[in-house]
């Protein structure tokens, strides 16, 4: 599943657009947003769920992912 983001909790700061390895995310100027816009090509790393600052990512991980998951509130000491 690719990422969800929720639209009240962002801020568009766009780190999860620059962070994203394969371009799943990509930050429209014209809305101030992120988008979704391959979302086929999401790998499941995790990296904009743990550096979306705002909690503002969802992302579902298969189960076979999840062997390498990392719960965002652990590593933010939460
Ligand atoms: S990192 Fe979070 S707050 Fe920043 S643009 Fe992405 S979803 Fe929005
Ligand atoms: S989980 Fe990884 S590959 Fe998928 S959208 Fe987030 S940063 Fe990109």
């Amino acid at each position: 599943m690719p990422p969800v983001i929720n639209k009240e909790k962002c801020v568009g700061c766009g780190t999860c657009a620059q962070i994203c390895p394969v371009d799943v995310i990509k930050f429209n100027k014209s809305l101030g947003m992120p988008e979704i816009r391959y979302p086929e090509e999401c790998w499941h790393c995790n990296s904009c769920v743990l550096d979306c600052r705002q909690g503002a990512i969802r992302l579902r991980i298969p189960l076979p992912a999840q062997l390498l998951y990392v719960d965002v509130k652990s590593v933010r000491g939460e």
